[in-house]
C-alpha cells in the first residue's frame, strides 16, 4: 500500500503538523483549522475498495458490531429524531444493513440509504431501504429528491472527503430538514488512546493505529468549521454511550462512564463532554 500525504479537506491545503505528544507521526493537526486527521494515507481508491469489500466481511459484523451492540444508542437516536422530525423521508449515509432505520416506524418514513458494502446492502434492501451504492460522493441520488432527515452515524470520522460530503448533505436536506451525526468523543478517544490512561490499560502510549479506516478525529470546533463553510450549524451537542462490547464488567463501566458523562454534560449546559460519543444536532443555517 503507497501511503500519500494529504491536505485538510477544509484548508484544502497541506498546514499539517505533528499532533499532541505521544501521538504516532501519522496522526497530524491542521494549523489552519485544527482539524486532526491521518496523513499520509493510503490511496483513495484503496480506501474506497476496502469499504466496499472488507469492512464489513460477513453477517455476524454486521448482526452484531453494527447492530445488536449499538442498539441502545440506535435506538436512543431514533427517539431524537422522532422528537425533532416524526415523520418524512429519511437518507442513512453508511446504513449498514438498515439497524438504525429498522428503529423507524416504517409506515411513516421512506427509508433511503447509502452503503458502499453489497453485503449489508442487500441486508437493508431486504428490510425494506432504497439502497445507493457506493460511497455519498458515489451514490447516484436521483436529481430533485430531498431529505426532511439525514443521519450520519459513525461514517463521517471514516470519509475521505468530509467537507464534500457535508456540502453534499446540505443539498439534499429540505429548508427544515435535520441532520444527526454521531461522532467518537473527542475527549474521551484522545484520552483513551493516547497517553497514560492508555499505558494503564494497554501497557502502550497509543492505540492510534495507521491501519485504523477512522481518517479523522473531530472536535466541535472543527465539524462547526465544516458545517459553516457547508451552509450549516451545530444546533445541539448531546452525549451518547459506547457500543455494548465486551466483558459484562467493561460494559458495567461503560455504562456508569456515560451517565456521569450525561451528568456532567447538563451541569456544565453542554460545555464539558467526557461522553464516548457524541451526536450533533445540525441544521441548515439558511
Ligand atoms: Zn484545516
Amino acid at each position: 500500500m503507497t501511503n500519500q500525504p494529504v491536505e485538510c479537506p477544509h484548508c484544502e491545503r497541506d498546514l499539517a503538523q505533528r499532533f499532541l505528544i505521544f501521538a504516532p507521526a501519522h496522526l497530524k493537526q491542521c494549523r489552519g483549522c485544527g482539524l486532526v486527521y491521518t496523513s499520509p494515507r493510503a490511496e483513495s481508491e484503496q480506501i474506497s475498495r476496502f469499504f466496499a469489500s472488507h469492512y464489513i466481511l460477513n453477517a455476524a459484523r454486521l448482526e452484531r458490531e453494527l447492530g445488536s451492540y449499538r442498539a441502545e444508542s440506535l435506538r436512543r437516536e431514533a427517539a431524537l429524531l422522532q422528537r425533532l422530525k416524526p415523520s418524512g423521508r429519511i437518507l442513512d449515509i453508511g446504513c449498514a444493513g438498515g439497524a438504525f432505520l429498522d428503529h423507524l416506524p416504517a409506515g411513516v418514513w421512506e427509508k433511503h440509504g447509502v452503503e458502499p458494502s453489497s453485503l449489508a446492502g442487500e441486508e437493508a434492501s431486504r428490510r425494506g431501504v432504497r439502497v445507493y451504492r457506493g460511497l455519498l460522493s458515489e451514490a447516484q441520488i436521483p436529481r430533485g429528491v430531498e431529505f426532511d432527515a439525514i443521519t450520519c452515524l459513525d461514517t463521517l470520522c471514516l470519509s475521505m472527503t468530509p467537507q464534500a460530503d457535508l456540502q453534499r448533505m446540505r443539498e439534499l436536506l429540505r429548508p427544515d430538514g435535520v441532520l444527526l451525526i454521531d461522532l467518537p468523543g473527542y475527549h474521551y478517544r484522545l484520552v483513551r488512546n493516547l497517553g497514560p490512561i492508555c499505558w494503564l490499560i494497554n501497557r502502550r502510549w497509543t492505540n492510534f493505529d495507521h491501519r485504523s479506516p477512522h481518517l479523522f478525529i473531530f472536535s466541535a470546533a472543527s465539524l462547526g468549521k465544516m458545517l459553516a463553510r457547508a451552509g450549516m450549524r451545530i444546533e445541539q451537542i448531546l452525549p451518547e454511550s459506547a457500543p455494548a462490547r465486551g466483558s459484562a464488567a467493561l460494559r458495567a463501566l461503560n455504562r456508569a462512564w456515560f451517565s456521569l458523562g450525561s451528568a456532567l454534560n447538563r451541569l456544565s449546559r453542554g460545555h464539558l463532554s467526557v461522553a464516548p460519543k457524541v451526536i450533533y444536532v445540525c441544521r441548515r443555517a439558511n
